[in-house]
């Protein structure tokens, strides 16, 4: 896997000529993030951060992973309409994480108050590592599955055009007619304009419901220039303007300041430190709303590592998707070893074996958008700490992934050129709607590869870490 540009790698010309020519054609290609420094202008920017080579990624286990999306997708959603089973999962976390116990309020209230939605949207992306037996040997293995915001849709569709480029630079013109074609914005833009039209008004928009700082806007405008493609309206909003200029009507149709929305598109929402009062109060808006959430809050609380971590106990897929036995086969074998750190002897017993073998496993609080997880010495120090108290019950642990590195160079604006040791996450993008009871939608969107340098235990593109791929099939 690693061996595949063995050749160029080393060959410093090369690499040097190949990067020239990669940076410019990331930007001609609008591969662009906005700058730290200047995150809500759009006057300069810059590329955003990806590898010079496209990485190996055996094509068995790419094949795997998006044969099991529409498995995940038909998961996510029963997980979403099974109240019975989210109350159970989540009740220790919730006495513990007090921000999944206020998603997990705002949960209870509307489903006391009975939806008004009816259409429902879910856009997810399930990440995967692929793990290296001891015989050499990689085998597909989920990180886990993102329900909210998930990210680069849109400017992945414009790496493999660059990777193409690259290749032929280096002489590699036959390998780079192999490069996949990719464009999970179009995907994910054909999820929202059917949950859209389902809806069921033309005069409504689609709200992109989006952060303060907006660094990775071009990301989300590959999406909404699809949208406009459809001639659907696309409206940018953040909670602070839902909270002004929101409201309901009596059958609790959605406005912004006199225009109704049909879909709510969350590129926000998903960590604490952005909800005050107000923005709770907002969240609160929306969920009660008839609009179409894409995710509605039952389907984000299904995607905590809570929640992740007893899909892999035995018996619990079985009660979600009874009828799916093929489904469930396929599901299980992409998990790796998640286990509940409840209080009990189960937990204690696994707390004991991390303290002993930290560098087994990974330890994992409620949270999303990458730097929250535990590793070796941290881990041993915060769960010798919290091992007899309730709070070790807002984590849970998860066998470590050891994927085998290959060299790459890591493009990024400023930094110099150097190899680095690197390994890969893989992500495929999800799509599905629901009106009523019945899948209207169900498909695989596309993909995404992220690599990162092996020094680095975590962290995505936002957070710094890793950066674009394109896979190249093995
Ligand atoms: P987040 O919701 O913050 O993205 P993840 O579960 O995706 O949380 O973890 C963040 C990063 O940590 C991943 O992208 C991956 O690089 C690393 N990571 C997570 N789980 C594991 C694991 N089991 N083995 C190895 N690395 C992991
Ligand atoms: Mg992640």
């Amino acid at each position: 896997m690693a061996a595949a540009w063995q050749d160029v790698v080393r060959d410093a010309a090369a690499v040097r000529e190949a990067a020239a020519v990669a940076v410019d054609a990331a930007l001609l290609a609008g591969v662009l993030m906005r700058t730290g420094e200047q995150p809500n202008a759009s006057d300069v920017v810059n590329y955003a951060p990806f590898t010079l080579l496209p990485s190996a990624v055996p094509r068995a286990l790419f094949e795997q992973a998006y044969s099991v999306q529409q498995d995940f997708n038909l998961l996510v959603d029963a997980v979403s309409q099974n109240k019975e089973f989210l109350e159970q999962t989540l009740a220790s976390t919730i006495k513990v994480d007090d921000f999944t116990a206020r998603l997990f309020r705002i949960y209870m209230q509307v489903l006391e108050e009975g939806l008004a939605q009816t259409v429902f949207l879910g856009i997810n992306r399930s990440d995967y590592m692929f793990d290296c037996g001891l015989d050499g040997t990689a085998a597909l293995r989920q990180i886990e599955i993102n329900t909210i915001a998930a990210s680069f849709g849109g400017l992945t569709s414009r790496t493999a055009d660059v990777h193409r480029l690259v290749l032929k630079v280096l002489g590699k013109t036959e390998e780079a007619s192999q490069l996949l074609p990719n464009n999970p914005a179009k995907g994910l833009a054909l999820g929202i304009a059917k949950a859209w039209e389902l809806y069921g008004s033309q005069r409504a928009v689609v709200m992109f419901l989006v952060e303060e700082v907006q660094r990775n806007i071009f990301d989300q405008r590959c999406v909404e220039n699809e949208l406009w493609n459809r001639n659907i309206r696309v409206v940018r909003k953040r909670f602070r303007d839902v909270f002004e200029q929101g409201s309901l009507d009596a059958s609790r149709r959605l406005y912004m300041d006199g225009q109704e929305v049909a879909v709510v598109y969350y590129r926000e929402g998903y960590v604490p430190q952005i909800y005050d009062e107000q923005n709770w109060e907002a969240r609160l808006l929306l969920e009660r709303s008839r609009a179409v959430k894409c995710p509605d809050i039952a389907t984000q609380l299904a995607g905590t590592k809570k929640v992740q971590q007893e899909l892999s106990r035995p018996g619990t897929l079985e009660k979600l998707l009874p009828s799916h036995p093929e489904a469930i086969a396929r599901i299980r074998a992409t998990f790796a070893g998640l286990y509940s750190l409840d209080e009990g002897e189960e937990g204690d017993r696994i707390a004991a074996t991390a303290i002993a073998d930290p560098d087994r496993f990974v330890l994992k609080p409620q949270r999303e958008g990458g730097g929250n997880n535990l590793y070796g010495e941290e881990l041993r120090e915060v769960l010798e700490k919290i091992k007899d108290s309730p709070e070790r019950t807002s984590y849970i642990l998860m066998d470590k992934i050891k994927p085998q590195p290959a060299l790459n160079y890591l493009l990024r604006a400023h930094s110099p050129l150097q190899v680095s040791e690197c390994i890969s996450e893989l992500g495929i993008f999800g799509v599905y709607v629901r009106q009523g009871r019945e899948l209207v939608l169900n498909q695989a969107a596309g993909h995404l590869l992220r690599t990162k340098a092996i020094e680095h235990a975590d962290g995505g593109v936002a957070a710094g870490v890793a950066v674009l791929d394109t896979p190249y099939l093995l």
